[in-house]
């Protein structure tokens, strides 16, 4: 059963109580237990191979990276461990290289789905944060600098006339899979895909959730302005932290009430029905499903598993 959502299998205890003591934060960082995420250039450090491995450093090694970094965030701790993010996007490869070992910098989209899963969920945890962090040092109601509090965990306005706070943003997006019922002939769904994808890829329709709008809205909206396909029965699935750099998925089914697609070429390139079987021989016809770890390919492999044939879909 596919039932794993990647970037969602995280153990760790944020500690988010005892983030504001300092001087337990400073204990943790400077104990034996310390263990660095570093973020490069929004890259994660991975030891690669068949089956990669976060490049998690101690020791000496860390307490290089942390006199590097420009900003440290503690994510969590699990028992004695602590892991601590830290930006060093400013010092080039070369002063690193002698502090991460075997590792390199990687986009985690690529060996994220192959890691075991509470390790892929730190890393785009240390990412995510981090970006925001990189992309919010001037206060957005003032200009003037923020400063990092909570130990990384909320930035605050320099400027004591305004001294706004800041805190992590995540931005939601509906994905849905819409289906239309097989009675007069096999059920089929909806994907779609866009000019910048690889050729011959398709997905599940997305999009993001506007203010003062609800989720089923969203969903609803997003269809019709995508393919003019009218949907009801929206229904919540599941969600997936998807921080590259800064969304959380929210994943959903709905049912088509029309049928008739009208593209909407300046935001896809194409859409259409797909029936079950189609999608179970897609790559042998030179089609590729969404990447994998991604919740469109999840929602699509349970989908499959439905039918009246089931069949097991490596869902990632
Ligand atoms: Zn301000």
């Amino acid at each position: 059963m596919p039932n794993r959502i990647y970037y969602t299998c995280g153990t760790l205890d944020r500690a988010a109580i005892q983030r504001d003591d300092e001087a337990w934060v400073e204990g943790r960082r400077t104990g034996d237990g310390a263990f660095i995420v570093p973020v490069w250039r929004d890259k994660s450090l991975v030891v690669q191979g068949d089956n990669p491995e976060a490049g998690f450093v101690s020791g000496a090694d860390a307490r290089a990276l942390v006199d590097m970094a420009s900003d440290l965030v503690l994510l969590g701790i699990d028992g004695e461990a602590s892991y601590f993010a830290v930006d060093i996007s400013a010092s080039d490869l070369p002063a690193l290289s002698p502090l991460i070992g075997e590792a390199d910098f990687v986009d985690l989209r690529e060996p994220g789905p192959l890691m075991e899963a509470s390790q892929g969920a730190m890393l785009a945890y240390a990412r995510g944060i981090i970006h925001w962090h990189r992309n919010h040092r001037f206060c957005g109601r003032c200009g003037g600098p923020t400063e990092s509090r909570q130990a990384g965990h909320q930035r605050s306005c320099a400027d004591p006339a305004c001294g706004r706070e800041h805190y992590p943003r995540t931005d939601p997006a509906v994905i849905m899979l819409v289906t239309r019922d097989g009675d007069d002939g096999a059920a089929t769904c909806l994907l779609g895909r866009q000019p910048t994808w690889p050729a011959r890829r398709y997905s599940t329709l997305a999009g993001f959730v506007e203010p003062g709008e609800s989720l089923e809205a969203a969903v609803a909206r997003e269809v019709f302005e995508e393919t003019a396909i009218r949907v009801s029965d929206v229904r919540y699935l599941g969600s997936q932290p998807w921080p590259f750099p800064a969304s959380l998925m929210l994943g959903f089914r709905a049912r088509a009430v029309t049928h008739e697609i009208t593209a909407n070429k300046s935001e896809i390139e194409d859409a259409r029905w797909f029936t079950r079987t189609q999608l179970l021989r897609f790559e042998e016809d030179g089609y590729h499903l969404p990447r994998r770890g991604s919740i469109a390919r999840w929602m699509i492999a349970r989908w499959l598993e439905e039918g009246d044939d089931p069949v097991f879909v490596q869902p990632v």
